[in-house]
């Protein structure tokens, strides 16, 4: 029997979705933290539970093809990553496994996969970074949390992020001690300084600072205007305060300090406003190829689109000239307002935008008489659920086109809408964030009643 502390040798032979590897001992499943499929490790055990157990590596005694040299001071330790230590072809490689996994076991769906899309800069891919403030030795520092915990490991350049967030975030920890602004504690509840939060726009450079605070201090506008100064491509600067006692990074209130509080980007050749509280894929180009298959799987040309979930309307807006009409459903103003003014922008007239839950909106727009013809639902990553599905169902559009970053809730999701009357046809994995174990799909479901039309014509 496996017990604490027992080392022993395993070889690796799966990864599971967050990206641990796995082998089997005595008939239970070891799962051991950055390991790859065909290491053989010694492997430390450090928690056994009734059919699993938890290891941590101690010698790779062989290692696994896919494994490259890791390339980064803070791997393992920061909570980011998880399958750097992979080559990029072998990540592929898993994360296609996973997504099928996913759909055929958890869906129980036999759909065609389409090859994954792949991200062309596996590396500085991100345009967005969330990094929470510390103290050491009496100066503010700026790091991940930890795995599983609120413990800040300092980062001075993660590899996901451009190099310009690397010199602001440096510049930013000066000036914050320079200026003897506190940090918050989440243990005493006292001090200011939360976190920092940067955007920028993939196309046009723009970007946004965004200092979050407890409290608000004069000190954050002087902090704001030198920093813009020094970085001329900060063309907004917000502090947003959370004096709340909150896993939640964003408080409600928001303070421009400097310039205007959004930036704009072009996304699938449309020009694009984001608010700091609007959600923004943050890779920008993978994000337009996923974009480009889920209006290639949509054929929205002359149709009524139903973009769920729509954020500041960006997937929506990439269809919109070609469709009759456009209606985006999104729950935070703010990216609602976007919507609107990015329809605007780009003069799209055929498009509304409405601030509610989807499930809700859906039933809604049934009882004003909408049809649409294709829904696009690109949920977060707890899915829509039974409830939004039997709403969306209840039009009988013709397709649904689904994006997700979590293939285990679009399965389950999938396999409400094939009892609401819709098969999965087409599923593609997509890599936005490389050298982490998430990963996104594109899905295609056709109206089964739309397909029997169709094999009656034929
Ligand atoms: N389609 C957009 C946004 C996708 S992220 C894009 O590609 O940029 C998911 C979006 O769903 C977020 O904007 C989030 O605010 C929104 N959201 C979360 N729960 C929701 C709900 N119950 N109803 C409607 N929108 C919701």
């Amino acid at each position: 029997m496996l017990k604490k502390n027992d080392i022993i040798t395993l070889e690796i032979t799966s990864l599971t979705s967050e990206g641990s590897g796995v082998g089997r001992y005595d008939g239970m499943a070891v799962f051991v933290p950055f390991s790859a499929p065909g290491d053989k490790l010694k492997c430390r055990i450090l928690k056994v539970k009734s059919s699993y157990a938890y290891g941590k590596i101690e010698e790779i005694v062989s290692p696994s093809a896919d494994r490259v040299p890791q390339d980064c001071p803070v791997y393992g330790k920061c909570g980011g990553c998880s399958l750097r230590h992979i080559s990029y072809s072998a990540q592929l490689k898993y994360k296609q496994q996973a997504v099928y996994d996913a759909f055929t076991r958890i869906g129980k769906l036999t759909p065609e996969f389409l090859p994954i899309i792949e991200n062309d800069s596996p590396d500085r891919y991100r345009n967005k970074l969330q990094m929470p403030a510390g103290e050491r030795d009496g100066s503010t520092v700026f790091g991940f949390y930890a795995f599983h915990s609120h413990r800040i490991i300092p980062c001075d350049d993660c590899r996901l992020q451009p190099e310009i967030f690397s010199a602001i975030v440096k510049r930013l920890s000066a000036l914050t001690d320079e200026y003897n602004i506190p940090v918050y504690s989440e243990e005493t509840k006292r001090g200011a300084l939360r976190h920092v939060y940067l955007r920028k726009g993939h196309y046009s450079g723009e970007i946004c600072l965004c200092i979050v605070s407890a409290v608000d201090l004069p000190a954050y506008r002087k902090t704001a205007a030198r920093l813009a100064e020094e970085f001329p491509a900060i063309t907004s600067a917000v502090l947003n305060i959370n004096p709340d006692d909150t896993n939640v990074i964003l408080g409600e209130q928001e303070i421009t300090l400097y310039g205007k509080p959004d930036i704009t980007d072009t996304m699938c050749g449309r020009t694009v406003s984001v608010a700091p509280k609007a959600f923004y894929q943050v890779n920008t180009p993978t994000a337009e190829k996923i974009y480009r298959q889920a209006a290639e799987f949509a054929r929205a040309e002359g149709k009524v689109i139903l973009d769920l979930y729509c954020g500041a309307g960006t997937i929506g807006l990439s269809m919109a000239d070609r469709a009759k009409k456009l209606i985006g459903v999104e729950i935070i103003p703010d990216a609602v307002e976007n919507a609107r003014r990015n329809a605007a922008a780009n003069g799209i007239t055929n498009a509304e935008f409405i601030c509610a839950d989807a499930g809700e909106a859906a039933k809604l727009l049934r009882s004003r008489g909408e049809h649409p013809d294709v829904i696009v639902i690109d949920p977060p990553r707890k899915g829509c659920g039974q409830a939004a599905a039997e709403q969306i169902a209840a039009f009988g559009a013709e397709r649904l086109v689904m994006i997700s970053c979590n293939p285990a809730t679009a399965a389950r999701d999938c396999a409400y809408f094939e009892q609401l009357g819709y098969k999965t046809e087409k599923v593609r994995a997509a890599d936005m964030f490389s050298h982490t174990a998430h990963v996104e799909c594109v899905v295609l479901m056709e109206g089964k009643n739309n397909l029997g039309e169709k094999s009656n014509e034929s």
